[in-house]
């Protein structure tokens, strides 16, 4: 087991995590409103989640990682404002609230895998736990911490003195309160709704002690993440404008109920920017991975480009940046297919230490950026000394970066040896711009039967048509 540090936002520090149990971890990330597409900066926070995953199983934890999908209560404000997601979705597509629900948790759930992104061990729809988030509700009025109104069950923030310390909130005034309107019926315009009444129009509506009605955003996450991981657990992440409304709320909610900490660490992604802005529909830089593939983007590129910055730092996604993620992700993909068959037995001795640096990259809060300049120094050396065994460790740093670099092998697998060391001399000879060289290669490879394509997706090889002669 290999220590793990990780910058809560709690303490706005990096810490080195310590899991209630030895040895396994309890994770919960936030997961997709099914009413839209998701676009492409909601699938960058994906990514990270799946990051987060794959690094504590990668030091040796084992995770139980819980994600949430929110079917019910999402407000187009994040507060109490405006309009349930789901209702939006029902006006515009003229389909029932489980309609839409499944068809856009299907498409989730489709780029999750194109991306190579883990299955959350438990994904957990909000309107199959309405009366986990009933029974939480009862808690928080029992403990004094919320009240009735005839417009919804409210949190009572003035009751629960922390409230504010994820955000740093400033209660006096305006940061908070500037951000979220007044209520008639709310003590405090931080107050929160619990549970939703007196809107019978609604399209999803339960009974419940104090009325029909249905359940806020964020009640969802406490009463789920408290039945499948606990009061307390080791880690939370959401995207960072989770941070002022989102998780306060679920921290207020869990901890007024029970309280112990909800979460030990908090983790947060920044955004990814198209250009120079945030992705918005009203600028039409709202992008899907669809999107992406018919500009002959592949999925795993831009999970590449996603390394390309610290989960902390604002990812900018621009033509160049995705094209150049794509090279760089086929340059390694074409050292892997055509390295020669003794690449896959043990490691050269340049290799022991950078695979340590790998561990000590991902280890040291995600740094991916890091840990992609080992990859890339690991091929770099195999091609300058001529010792091409370093697929084990390749195969090995899979497990973090889940590029399908085993898979990138096995599409070869029937090429001869020969054949497969010739084209990776080939490579080498192309890299350093020795023309002369590459071609008398390229003439060997063909003499044995075989063609050499470079295309912009790489070098491919193939059996030569025997119609074409020569
Ligand atoms: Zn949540």
């Amino acid at each position: 087991m290999r220590d793990v540090f990780l910058h809560n936002t709690l303490t706005r520090e990096v810490e080195k995590l310590s899991p209630l149990r030895p040895g396994r971890v309890g994770y919960y990330s936030c997961g997709p409103t099914v009413y839209h597409h998701a676009h492409i900066g909601n699938l960058r926070t994906y990514v990270f989640t799946d990051t987060v995953r794959r690094v504590l199983e990668f030091a040796g934890y084992e995770v139980e990682h819980v994600m949430n999908i929110t079917d019910v209560g999402h407000m187009t404000t994040d507060g109490d404002g405006g309009e349930d997601k789901m209702a939006t979705a029902v006006e515009r597509e003229h389909r029932s609230p489980a309609e839409i629900a499944d068809h856009y948790t299907r498409l989730f759930l489709e780029d999750l895998r194109r991306l190579e992104i883990k299955t959350p061990h438990v994904l957990c729809k909000a309107t199959d736990h309405t009366a986990e988030m009933i029974a939480l509700t009862e808690r928080l009025l029992a403990r004094g911490v919320a009240y009735v109104t005839p417009s919804g069950v409210y949190f009572d923030t003035a009751a629960f003195p922390a409230y504010g310390k994820l955000a740093r909130l400033n209660l006096e005034g305006q940061e908070a309160g500037a951000r979220i309107e007044p209520h008639a019926d709310k003590k405090s315009p931080c107050d929160f709704a619990l549970w939703k009444l007196g809107q019978p129009n609604h399209v999803m509506q339960w009974d419940s002690p104090w009325g029909s009605g249905y359940p806020g955003w964020h009640i969802e996450c406490s009463a789920m993440s408290m039945r499948y991981l606990g009061e307390t657990f080791d880690v939370h992440s959401g995207g960072i404008d989770h941070i002022p409304v989102h998780h306060e709320n679920e921290i207020a909610q869990s901890e007024g109920a029970t309280g112990v900490p909800l979460a030990r660490v908090w983790l947060h992604a920044n955004f990814l920017n198209v250009g120079d802005t945030k992705i918005s529909k009203s600028l039409g830089n709202f992008l899907l991975l669809t999107d992406l593939e018919k500009r002959g983007v592949s999925p795993l590129s831009f999970r590449w480009l996603c390394f390309s910055a610290k989960y902390r730092a604002p990812l900018g996604f621009t033509d160049e940046a995705i094209k150049s993620a794509q090279r760089s992700l086929n340059g390694l993909y074409d050292f892997i297919r055509y390295a020669p068959e003794e690449a896959l037995t043990g490691d050269e001795p340049f290799v022991a230490p950078l695979r340590e640096q790998f561990a000590e990259a991902v280890c040291n809060d995600l740094n991916l950026p890091q840990a992609i300049a080992v990859v890339q120094e690991l091929v770099r050396e195999a091609n300058r000394t001529g010792q091409p065994r370093v697929l084990a460790a390749l195969f090995d740093f899979d497990r973090v970066l889940g590029l399908r670099l085993a898979e990138v092998r096995d599409q070869v697998v029937d090429l001869p040896a020969d054949v497969r060391a010739l084209v990776a001399q080939r490579e080498a000879a192309r890299k350093g711009k020795e023309w002369a060289a590459a071609d008398r290669l390229r003439g060997e490879i063909g003499a044995r039967g075989y063609v050499v394509e470079d295309t912009s997706e790489g070098v491919r090889v193939k059996v030569k048509d025997a119609l074409q002669g020569g």
